[in-house]
């Protein structure tokens, strides 16, 4: 990364909690209470972990391993596909999403590292910082390969309608099951309670646990000049992101897990993938 970057980091120019942001987080938690009153069948729990599944591997394929690291190549379809549904998690754009998670990168467990565990605390590592008006801004200094696809820079700006889009899916889909299928036992509340709040906030918390848990909790193979750890929980509950000191030592591969008892299954994913022709030129820890 460049040297004027590192001696001139981006600062911040408010500090303390983005009032807007803090009120939309908590309404997204207090959304799931919703879910008390609606009830829960066992399609309203599948479509919840299905879109935790889809989305999060949309995050750590799309948001982490193809637009922050560039670790594999793919065209323009799957890449706005990734882009598009990794938006819908409501965790902002894929630009603001990879320029934050490159400037970790750049200044990981310092001063400069918004969300560090280490300099800053637990609370700010999970959700502070992702509340706060020093974490509102994109530097798109930092993301330069980006900026070009114009697709990308349309999501980012309206990040808020893939996540009311799917909100509005959920809806109808419960609709649909309710009216057609009165057997499933479900209705729009219930799914739009179960397959959009709760999956997404269970998302959130999935994927804080990288910036929280994985620099504080597990093993260290690597000496890397952070306190990254390896964690099989984050590692399960983020599709393989958890491998966090082996990404720190080789950020640029796509593969996480190294051996094979490291579970890496956005790994596995990418791999069938690339057999499908959909992904190409998958990057690998150097030999040796
Ligand atoms: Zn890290
Ligand atoms: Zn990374």
């Amino acid at each position: 990364m460049n040297e004027t970057l590192r001696a001139n980091p981006p600062r911040p120019s408010r500090r303390g909690l983005s009032y807007a942001v803090c009120t939309q987080f908590l309404f997204m938690h207090l959304a799931c209470l919703l879910a008390f009153w609606t009830g829960v069948s066992a399609a309203a729990v599948a479509v919840c972990l299905l879109l935790y599944v889809v989305r999060m591997f949309a995050i750590t394929a799309g948001f982490h391993r193809l637009f922050s690291h560039r670790s594999y190549r793919t065209g323009r379809p799957f890449q706005f596909a990734l882009a598009f549904v990794g938006t819908t998690s409501y965790q902002k754009g894929p630009l603001w999403w990879s320029a934050h998670h490159r400037r970790h990168h750049l200044h990981v467990d310092t001063e400069e590292d918004l969300h560090s565990p280490v300099m800053r605390s637990v609370w700010q590592s999970h959700v502070g910082w992702f509340l706060s008006h020093e974490s509102q801004a994109t530097d798109v200094r930092l993301i330069p390969n980006l900026l070009k696809y114009r697709e990308l820079r349309w999501l980012d700006k309206f990040y808020v309608l893939p996540p009311l889009m799917l909100a509005a899916f959920t809806f109808l889909l419960g609709l649909l099951l309710g009216r057609y299928f009165p057997g499933a036992g479900t209705s729009g509340w219930q799914m739009l309670a179960w397959g959009f709040f709760v999956s997404t906030v269970l998302l959130y918390h999935g994927t804080f646990t990288v910036n929280s848990v994985a620099h504080l909790f597990g093993g260290r193979r690597f000496e890397t000049a952070d306190n990254s750890r390896n964690n099989l929980l984050v590692a399960l509950i983020t599709l393989g992101e958890g491998w966090h000191n082996n990404h720190h030592h080789y950020p640029s591969s796509e593969r996480q897990g190294l051996y094979w008892w490291e579970v890496d299954v956005s790994h596995y994913a990418l791999r069938a993938l690339s057999w499908a022709g959909v992904v190409r030129d998958l990057r690998t820890p150097p030999k040796g």
